[in-house]
């Protein structure tokens, strides 16, 4: 099976169609959350999302903007676009982001949007909170995402490791443990504006990072036109 394995669309529809028309055939998508927040059109991307085969699991976004938890530890301006977006969500949309779980086990794979060990919150940047996550779920492999930065983390004899994947890189799922985030599809954060996804390949047992470009531009005049925060507009065209 192919999976399309995705994280952080954050309302970016540009992004999102850029990515489904550079992964070719797949059978399904793992979505790790945060579908929604910072972007112009929320409910075009969970519509997109929920017209094809997927799984997903709820970000911190997703639960901000339909007062599932307490955003008041958001910044003021995620705190402000997360109000936003609640008040655009349809109300098919918002149950739909709802029902989302924080976690999934599925074959080899844990599915997560922070880290395992607290799904909606926690930040796994580290090689020392890596280490300690692996403590948290007993699969094989655990997908994460959150950070917007594509790295892989390796459980080694006497710690971590971790890797950075340069677009194409192909990661093999073999014997060691991996935390794997795929980077983010609407808000890159680690200097590359363009969107980060990847194709898990179950047959073969690889993960294939991918970065494509897509018209940054697009989504930057549609929430000026909606009159979202400018620093959350030019941040698009730094990847930061
Ligand atoms: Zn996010």
């Amino acid at each position: 099976m192919r999976y399309l394995v995705l994280s952080d669309i954050h309302s970016n529809l540009a992004a999102f169609e850029a990515v489904l028309s550079d992964a070719g055939e797949f059978d399904r998508i793992w979505s790790l959350g945060d579908v929604v927040g910072y972007g112009p059109d929320p409910n075009a991307c969970i519509e997109q999302l929920k017209s094809r085969l997927h799984l997903g699991v709820c970000g911190n976004h997703d639960c901000g903007c339909t007062d599932r938890i307490d955003v008041s530890d958001f910044n003021p301006e995620a705190q402000e676009i997360c109000q936003w977006t609640g008040q655009q969500l349809t109300p098919e949309n918002r149950t739909y982001l709802l029902q989302r779980p924080e976690r999934l086990m599925e074959g080899d794979f844990t599915i997560v949007h922070g880290s395992p060990r607290h799904p909606i919150w926690e930040y796994v940047i580290y090689t020392l909170n890596a280490l300690e996550n692996f403590e948290y779920f007993e699969t094989p492999y655990c997908f994460i995402g959150h950070t917007h930065v594509p790295c892989v983390f390796q459980k080694t004899d006497d710690g971590c490791e971790v890797m950075v994947p340069e677009p194409d890189a192909i990661v093999e799922l073999g014997e060691e443990r991996l935390i794997i985030n795929p980077g983010s599809v609407g808000q890159p954060r680690d200097g590359d504006e363009r969107a980060s996804y990847l194709l898990l390949d179950t047959d073969a047992m690889t993960c294939t990072y991918r970065r494509v470009p897509y018209p940054v531009y697009v989504t930057q005049q549609r929430m000026r036109k909606a009159n979202l925060p400018e620093r959350q507009i030019r941040r698009l065209s730094l990847g930061w």
